[in-house]
């Protein structure tokens, strides 16, 4: 097989005598890296690897190389006329191709890429003309250029090299020769090989630089002379950031992007927000102030602020919006990405073109923060991909007051975590702002061809410490020193404008003046503000804002229609083959629609999304194994058994009904929570849900939970209608899959800021998620939700319940019970409750009620003291859970609790007992007989304490 590719190529008239090593050699660059030779060359190697007794794709290129070889030998020895001379000549030819890659993959490591100097200049012995055997005699010597885009085929090899070093090791230090794909390598080949990494800008275009950089280190000199000291995370010394910026928002609007989001932590925020989105200098000066900004809620500090606003560009306008972020670095980045597909979905942007995300990020919490691995890994998925990010590292070389690289990290680069997705990484020298600005074109010109992430890493330095009241060189003595001396890059810039006759210095001191007067002025800075934003161009939120927390909403629905829609959402067209236990769901399904057979959880909650797509919600559903449900209760993703094919039935309700998104995640927690809450704050009309494939893998995103979901409503006034189905129940599958942690959730529920439930019947689940929607506020739901209950044959409901019920926050006692008999009233949630009644079935136990509060928070005190109200005889009151006393709802709910107990005609608010576990350092027992053994104990406790 392989000596077939071997013998055509040695036959082939390329061939011959002297150019015998050359060709070789491409051959050799060729298996490598088939980017590396040019197209001609490539074409005929692709063509001779289709010819008759080619390789198959599978054969390990080593064993070709070795055929190459030997044939090649035997072929040189037998080729008649094969001087020395020509050898040697051809011989270097292969060295100078080879000198050419060398550079490729490896003149970033001694680009100038670092302002101060400081990077440990490690030797590149590849880069050197001796490592190749080519010396400074042959710098005269004409080769060829192989695919090295020179413009020319042939060239002395001292215009060659300095064409290399040009390209590869001045300013900007690419790293692109890890993507495997041909055409991008090429791509970026070029735009960098093309102009030398240094085209010409023009004077015009290098006088707005200017004007951009010096706006930059306006506003800091202008902060830092009226508050010395104030905490404001300045960006000196990593100015340039703000140019890029203006760069990356004017080019993305001239691709015809619409909106823009940004990501970033809190280092140079406040000069975006002044100088990109055109915050009013005005109100950033009364948060310096310290005046109250908000009427609702409790705030956040300046640099936290998000922000939004239109800018013009030359491709109309475009909306910016800064996304609120806390001080946990990284995490924004997914939620943006989340806000960023949101957009894309609502304005059908299947491939990105029209929502841009830019992520910022900090040198030191990119390479420690896991997420940002996570953040990389969601970029490609079908659920989360956003048609390519700008990732932008402001690196200033120190996190916090960690910077030596042997402390901060073990890779090479802040950066190498991007190689996992084959993002081009464009290391830039954040003191040559012609050099920023070329790489910021290539970046976005990527992303836009491409649909991929790309970073950049924006090489600077912090001029003061971590924040202002900080001083740095207690920590990095060297490190300031040279940041003393050093002039900041506007000073350096003008001085090379200046000396290339761009612009006078009178010229230059003016453009610093202007916006100087301009802040004291309190006039917008941002270049291109939209004074007037078209408002068309975003969400309009109005619908939904200022309204009081209320647990009541008409979730009722047509019954004809809903059986209509029920018939609908069975419906599987013929050619979809489908598997037995899958079609057994379908056909019991089938018959709840008929009446035949009590509807289940699985059947409920899919009416429920049918019901809301009917009414013109998009829905999305995500989360590890969401498509069957962990516990296959779901299967609204049917896998054709024929051909692998999905066919998702409620895709196909109606003509031009809204998106049913349905995706299984990757095992993140993290990102994909961050992203759907990212989605919901953006797609206020949709029922956004994160399924977790157990409860208690949420703590995985803690983070998110108490930085965004919980607390982002009163931090900066974003409302959030995310829906979060987290698996809970004690079952005795140990202590990782029983709990969802629900003590958690409850411990940070305050004013109102979301919705905690334990619905345990499936139209409770129905009318909760159709509540989540229908009525127009928009509060996180956290839902403790059920495993066994699923199938549980008591767990069901009518078809009636789902027509014309509601939510109950309470569900009363069960039964015909005499109330005025009772004499003990056991108060829990969940799938305890079946365990009670149960007992009080067998034990005949006539003299106690059992209520369920299927809404821990916000508290449903009036509608449970009206369900204990006719109880005019207790004298027992107990509140029983499955989780440990120090878990659960009990430490966080009792207070309540007491306060209805005291509404009972005895006043028993004293005396109200607690039934459960005691007291446990782990969520539940490991061993099924421990576990037995304790919810028997709990559910007798119940009953007799
Ligand atoms: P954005 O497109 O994110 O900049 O949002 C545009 C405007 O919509 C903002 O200025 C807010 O007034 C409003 N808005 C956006 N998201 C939310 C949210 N989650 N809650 C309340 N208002 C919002």
């Amino acid at each position: 097989m392989q000596q077939g590719i071997m013998e055509l190529m040695w036959r082939s008239s390329h061939v011959t005598g002297s150019n015998v090593h050359y060709v070789e050699a491409l051959y050799e660059q060729y298996l490598d890296d088939p980017s590396a030779v040019t197209d001609e060359w490539r074409d005929y190697f692709d063509e001779l690897s289709r010819q008759e007794g080619a390789p198959s794709d599978e054969t390990p290129l080593s064993p070709i190389r070795d055929q190459f070889y030997q044939l090649g030998r035997e072929r040189r020895t037998a080729v008649a006329g094969s001087t020395p001379v020509d050898s040697e000549e051809s011989r270097k030819q292969v060295k100078v191709l080879q000198l050419i890659n060398a550079y490729r993959f490896r003149g970033h490591q001694k680009a100038d890429i670092d302002p101060l100097g400081l990077r440990d200049p490690k030797p590149v012995p590849d880069l050197d003309l001796a490592f190749h055997q080519l010396s400074k005699a042959d710098l005269d010597t004409e080769f060829q250029t192989g695919s090295f885009f020179l413009g020319k085929d042939q060239a002395p090899l001292k215009e060659i090299v300095d064409a290399l070093d040009r390209t590869y090791c001045r300013s900007i230090g690419c790293e692109f020769m890890h993507i495997v794909d041909t055409e991008e390598k090429r791509w970026l080949q070029q735009r960098f090989e093309s102009v030398r990494s240094a085209p010409d800008h023009g004077d015009d275009r290098r006088k707005q630089l200017f004007e951009r950089l010096s706006a930059a280190e306006g506003l800091e000199s202008y902060l830092a002379s009226k508050y010395p000291g104030t905490k404001r995370f300045g960006l000196e010394g990593g100015e340039t950031f703000i140019p890029m910026m203006d760069e990356l928002i004017q080019r993305a609007g001239s691709y015809g992007t619409k909106e823009v989001v940004i990501g970033m932590a809190h280092r140079g925020r406040l000069n975006v927000l002044v100088n990109i989105l055109g915050k009013n200098p005005g109100e950033l000066i009364d948060e310096f102030d310290g005046k109250k900004l908000i009427e609702r809620g409790s705030g956040d500090v300046k640099y936290h602020q998000g922000f939004s606003s239109n800018v013009m560009t030359p491709g109309g306008e475009v909306h910016l919006a800064m996304s609120f972020n806390p001080s946990h670095l990284e995490i924004v980045a997914p939620v943006v990405e989340g806000s960023v597909r949101a957009r894309q979905d609502r304005r059908d942007d299947v491939d990105g073109g029209k929502v841009l995300p830019i992520n910022v990020h900090g040198d030191a919490a990119f390479a420690g923060q896991g997420v940002v691995m996570e953040t990389f890994q969601m970029s490609q998925t079908r659920a989360y991909k956003t048609g390519g990010t700008v990732h932008i590292v402001i690196n200033n070389q120190v996190g916090f007051t960690t910077s030596h690289p042997e402390d901060a990290r073990s890779t090479e680069y802040c950066t190498d975590i991007a190689k996992m997705v084959q993002a081009p990484i464009l290391h830039v020298n954040g003191d040559d702002p012609d050099a920023v600005l070329h790489v910021t074109q290539v970046a976005l010109d990527y992303r836009q061809q491409f649909k991929k992430d790309v970073v950049i890493d924006l090489v600077c330095y912090r001029r003061r410490g971590h924040n202002e009241a900080d001083e740095p060189s207690g920590t990095q003595p060297m490190m300031y020193r040279k940041i003393k001396d050093h002039p900041s890059s506007r000073a350096i810039y003008a001085e090379r404008l200046v000396k290339q006759g761009v612009l006078s210095e009178d010229e230059a001191k003016a453009v610093v003046e202007k916006y100087r007067d301009d802040l004291v002025a309190g006039n917008h800075v941002a270049n291109a503000l939209v004074q007037e934003p078209n408002t068309s161009l975003f969400v309009d939120w109005k619908p939904y804002l200022g309204h009081e927390w209320t647990g009541h909403a008409d979730t009722t629905f047509d019954m004809k229609r809903l059986k209509q829609l029920a018939a609908k959402m069975c419906e599987i067209p013929d050619g979809v083959k489908v598997q037995r236990q899958v079609a057994k769901i379908y056909d019991d399904r089938r018959k709840m629609q008929g009446g035949g057979l009590a509807m289940n959880w699985g059947f409920a909650e899919t009416l429920a999304y049918a019901t809301l797509l009917e009414q013109g919600h998009p829905i999305r559903l995500t989360g590890q194994d969401v498509g069957r449900g962990t516990f296959s209760h779901r299967h609204a993703v049917i896998h054709n058994q024929a051909d692998g094919s999905t066919y998702v039935p409620l895709q196909h309700m109606a003509d031009g009904q809204p998106r049913f998104t349905i995706h299984d995640s990757f095992l993140s927690e993290e990102a994909v929570l961050a992203f759907e809450y990212g989605y919901s704050t953006t797609m206020p009309n949709a029922l956004v849900i994160w399924e977790a494939q157990f409860g208690d893998f949420f703590n995985g995103a803690q983070v998110v939970v108490d930085q965004f979901i919980s607390s982002g409503e009163t931090k900066w006034g974003r409302l959030c209608g995310l829906t979060m189905l987290l698996p809970h129940g004690f079952e005795g599958q140990g202590p990782e899959h029983s709990s969802a942690r629900l003590e958690r959730f409850l411990q940070l529920c305050a004013e109102h800021n979301m919705q905690v439930c334990v619905p345990t019947t499936p139209a409770q689940i129905y009318h909760l998620l159709r509540r989540q929607v229908i009525r127009p506020l928009r509060k996180p739901l956290v839902v403790m939700s059920p495993k066994s209950l699923l199938r549980h044959k008591e767990a069901t409901s009518s078809l009636e319940d789902l027509a014309n019920g509601s939510f109950n926050m309470v569900l009363p006692d069960q039964g015909q019970r005499d109330a005025s008999k009772v004499e003990r009233i056991i108060m829990c949630s969940g799938k305890v409750y079946y365990d009670l009644a149960n007992w009080r079935e067998e034990n005949l136990r006539d003299d106690v009620a059992i209520v369920r509060v299927e809404q821990l928070y916000p508290f449903p005190k009036e509608e449970l003291i009206e369900t204990l109200k006719d109880y005019s005889g207790v004298t027992d009151i107990v509140w029983c859970q499955e989780e440990p006393l120090n878990q659960g709802a009990w430490y966080s709910m009792q207070h309540n609790l007491r306060i209805v107990a005291d509404s009972l005609k005895d006043g028993l608010g004293g005396q109200l007992k607690f039934a459960g576990r005691p007291a446990s350092a782990a969520p539940a027992a490991g061993y099924m007989s421990v576990h037995t053994e304790q919810q028997r104990q709990l559910v007798e406790d119940a009953f007799n304490l």
